[in-house]
This record gives structure tokens, sequence and C-alpha cells, in this order.
């Protein structure tokens, strides 16, 4: 396998995880080189992966032949092997691979995976978990988390935003958010302007500090 151009991502580990990132690489267009040690799971993925090979990645000699060097950006989707995973992250930073994201599960994985080389750590399971209590307390139906406590969620208006323009209902002024976004059933999303009328059953996109956006989403 020869990296045709920068945007290639090597993967590794075609886990529930790790499949879903190559393969929504895949989706977008992006060239993905993915690898794992089983066989099995190689050969299940061969077909919706382009490019899918059986190797150790621990084994720096074969990751080597792998090409990886050439690699700007990888993903280390192996979770559960601890002593895997790392020795992984320290190869591919060994090898000069600059952007590695890289999964863990527990804070104390993690915090080794970013001394040994990894420049992104994410949580999917600690992520998740928190996004669905925060959805479910929150009235939210989505919501993103930034790492300064900033979020974003989509959200039922409140009724007080009801049969108002944003202007009227001021929830900069009486929450301290920002309403960006407006949906309204069977329509698509629509920036949000002072003189947007808004409706009950409509959808907002709302963003500020979490504590506030929560509260704008509970209020009546
Ligand atoms: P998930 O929870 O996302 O399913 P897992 O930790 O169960 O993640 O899956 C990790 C994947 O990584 C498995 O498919 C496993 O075969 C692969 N893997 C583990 N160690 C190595 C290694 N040293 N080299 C290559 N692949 C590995």
């Amino acid at each position: 396998f020869r990296k045709s151009d920068s945007t290639s991502v090597v993967v590794i580990g075609l886990g529930r995880f790790g499949s879903a990132v190559a393969s929504s690489l895949v989706q977008m267009g992006q060239e993905v080189l993915a690898v794992d040690e089983d066989q099995a799971l190689v050969e299940r993925w061969a077909d919706e992966l382009t490019h899918v090979v059986q190797a150790d990645s621990t084994d720096d000699q074969a990751l080597r032949q792998l090409g990886i060097a050439d690699f700007d950006r990888a993903v280390v989707a192996i979770g559960d092997d601890i002593e895997a995973s790392v020795l992984t992250v320290l190869a591919l930073a060994e090898a000069g691979v600059k952007d590695i994201w890289a999964k863990a599960i527990t804070r104390k994985h993690g915090r080794i995976l970013q001394r040994v080389g990894a420049s992104h750590v994410v949580y999917p399971e600690f992520s998740m978990g928190e996004r669905v209590a925060h959805m479910l307390t929150g009235r939210m139906e989505d919501y993103i988390e930034f790492d300064d406590e900033f979020s974003i969620a989509r959200t039922l208006a409140p009724p007080f935003t009801w049969d108002k323009t944003l202007a009227e209902s001021a929830p900069r002024t009486t929450h301290g958010v920002t309403v960006v976004g407006v949906k309204r059933v069977g329509q698509d999303f629509t920036y949000a302007r002072p003189e947007t009328e808004v409706r009950a059953h409509d959808h907002l996109i709302v963003s500020g500090p979490t504590r506030l956006v929560e509260k704008f989403c509970q209020s009546r």
C-alpha cells in the first residue's frame, strides 16, 4: 500500500469503534489503510474498506513495512488491550506520524497515551455516557460540550419562546444563551435572526455556557 495523498489515514484496530471510524472516513472519500491482527476481521472488512491488512501494530518492523512513516494521521482504536494500545501509539510516534488520535478506556490509560505521543485522546464510552445523561435530564435531543464548559444543544423550543420573535423572547438577555438555528417541522434548519419567529414544536440549536444552556432547555 502506498498512500497517494496527504489526507490518507491509518486506522489500527477494527473493533466497533475503529471500524466505525474507518468506514465513515471511506464514506467521506478519504483513503484509509486499516490494520488489525485478527485475520477474520480483516476478511470481514476487506470489501468495504479498500486497504485492509493483517498485522500486529506493536511490531514496529511490521509497521515500517506498511509504510506507516508516510502517514500524517493515525487512529489507534485498540481499547481493551492497554499494552498493545500504548505500544502502538509509541511505535507510530517514533515513526514520525504527527497527528495520532487514540481511544482510551480509562483516564489513566488516556494519560499514558498522551505521554507516549498521542495528540488527541478520545473516551467514546465515557463521552457518550455523559452526553446521554445531559440529554436525559436537560431535555436536549443532542448535545456537545467543549472543553471550556461551553455547549451546543438541540432542543424543543421552550414555551416562553412560542409565538414570539427571538428579539421579543430575547434568550440572550433572559438566559445568557444564543439561539443559532431554528427548525420548523418538515423544513430545514435556518439561521436564527432577531426577526425569526418561534412556534411550539420548533427545534432550536442553542449555544452558550453549559449550565445556562441546560437552564434554557429546561425552562417553561
Ligand atoms: P471496541 O471496543 O471498539 O470493539 P476492542 O478493543 O474490542 O475495541 O477492539 C480492538 C481491535 O484491535 C480488535 O479487533 C483487535 O483485534 C485489534 N488489536 C488489538 N491488538 C492489536 C495489535 N497489537 N495489532 C493489531 N490489532 C490489534
